[in-house]
């Protein structure tokens, strides 16, 4: 099985990353074992009929990396191109946010190999359930908790709270979290990871002493991350004057008028061809003179060709792995930006997912000022803890972020003994 995993790129990535980190905190060849591979891998074919009357069997994945400090918790994505070891990445980098922000989760991650483009609704629903079904012997609330992922959404979880609790023969919303409020969704789930961004942003800012309220931002990505980032960047007075997406990239030189912006975009499914901007380059951009810049879009965005051309004094990481390892060196050798790393500064959504999770099982609802203040309690604890232990070992804050975290899920283990 390990050299199955580690065929895959993405996998091979994450092992090599924990492997550097078991090495800085000296972690014994036990504990390093039992930490890094995956404690379950479950795959199962799925058959669905189509509209057209034919059969196909799908085969979806789930992989639960490990259930030592409670329930599972990740996301669940439909796309052609999932794979199992790259499910087990993502699983893996799961269980570092959860541990690094002290919830009581290991972390998972599943997909099924579907295009949901080309599929109906009718398809979509008779894939979710019978997926849904064959995972009934794996998953509970008090198991593995999944959640919305790429292509996957609120509906997607309400068909599998359907599947389930019919099973069960009562209502069990704490199964999924990333709910429509009707179904025992939490206030704030919508913008939590984007005000997350915002908000570890600001205090990165506080500690470098510049002033939030006359600060700039540069966001690459106008989707659920980036427009909740911007906005609540705005919120705070932040200047957010270039925004990008698939489509291209505009800029305004005394600041975007988001909202303008957002309805543009719902109206033409791009940035692109907004009126009250200038058309740039969305790459040349992401080097333009900033206080923030957001990566909240894709993967490996800042790479070893521009991370020596960046201008920002912030580097918010909203999207995962926007940042390759080479352009991580170069950042480290600069010295010269205050990195947020990923599993800190889009951690935001995993924690509102928790406090979903928690309503759920309390059944009781709190309002979107109690989530997001909960939520910023939550994030600026794990902030000065990685901030600390940065300083208290020299290092970057993405290795302190992944030290803590590996830190945290090993001293569980050895704690626990030899089971878990
Ligand atoms: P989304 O699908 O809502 O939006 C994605 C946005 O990125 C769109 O505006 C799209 O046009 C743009 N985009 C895609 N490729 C691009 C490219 N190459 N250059 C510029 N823009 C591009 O997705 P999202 O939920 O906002 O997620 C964005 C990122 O944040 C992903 O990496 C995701 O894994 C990560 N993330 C999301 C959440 C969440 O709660 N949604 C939580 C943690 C991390």
């Amino acid at each position: 099985m390990r050299d199955e995993l580690l065929k895959n790129p993405v996998f091979a990535m994450a092992a090599n990353q924990f492997d550097q980190v078991a090495d800085f905190l000296a972690l014994d060849d036990e504990l390093r074992e039992r930490c890094k591979w995956p404690k379950r891998l479950i795959t199962v074919a799925i058959p669905v009929r189509h509209d057209d009357g034919n059969t196909k069997v799908y085969f979806g994945h789930r992989v639960q990396h490990h259930l030592t400090r409670g329930p599972v918790k990740g996301g669940l994505r439909y796309s052609p191109d999932v794979d199992l070891g790259e499910v087990a990445a993502l699983a893996m980098w799961m269980n570092w946010k959860c541990a690094l922000l002290d919830l009581p989760y290991g972390g998972g991650k599943g997909g099924i190999n579907c295009d949901p483009r080309t599929l109906s609704m009718g398809e979509l629903e008779r894939i979710t359930r019978r997926f849904t079904m064959e995972m009934i012997p794996f998953i509970g609330q008090d198991i593995d908790v999944m959640a919305p992922d790429m292509g996957t959404n609120e509906q997607t979880m309400s068909w599998i709270v359907d599947t389930y609790s019919t099973h069960a023969g009562r209502l069990v919303p704490g199964i999924v979290t990333g709910k429509p409020l009707c179904l025992q969704g939490s206030a704030g789930r919508t913008r939590a990871t984007g005000h997350g961004v915002a908000f570890l942003a600001s205090r990165a800012l506080n500690k470098l002493g510049i002033d939030v309220g006359s600060a700039t931002a540069i966001v690459q990505g106008f989707g659920n991350v980036g427009l909740h980032t911007a906005l609540t960047l705005a919120s705070y007075g932040v200047k957010v004057k270039g925004v990008s997406d698939i489509s291209g990239a505009v800029w305004n030189e005394a600041g975007l008028d988001l909202n303008k912006l957002a309805d543009h975009v719902a109206a033409t499914k791009g940035v692109v061809g907004f009126a009250h901007g200038d058309a740039v380059d969305p790459a040349e951009m992401l080097c333009r003179e900033c206080d923030i810049l957001a990566p909240a879009a894709a993967g490996m965005v800042i790479t070893a060709a521009n991370a020596g051309q960046l201008r920002c004094k912030v580097l918010a990481e909203g999207a995962n792995g926007p940042t390759t390892p080479e352009a991580d060196a170069i950042l480290a050798a600069r010295g010269d930006i205050f990195v947020l790393p990923d599993i800190l500064c889009n951690a935001g959504g995993v924690t509102v997912s928790y406090f979903e999770w928690v309503q759920n099982l309390q059944r009781y609802s709190w309002s979107e000022r109690e989530v997001l203040t909960k939520l910023e309690t939550k994030l600026e604890a794990a902030f000065a803890r990685t901030l600390a232990f940065a300083s208290q070992h020299g290092i970057g804050h993405r290795h302190a972020a992944q030290a803590l975290a590996i830190k945290t899920v090993a001293e569980v283990k050895a704690q626990r003994g030899m089971f878990p």
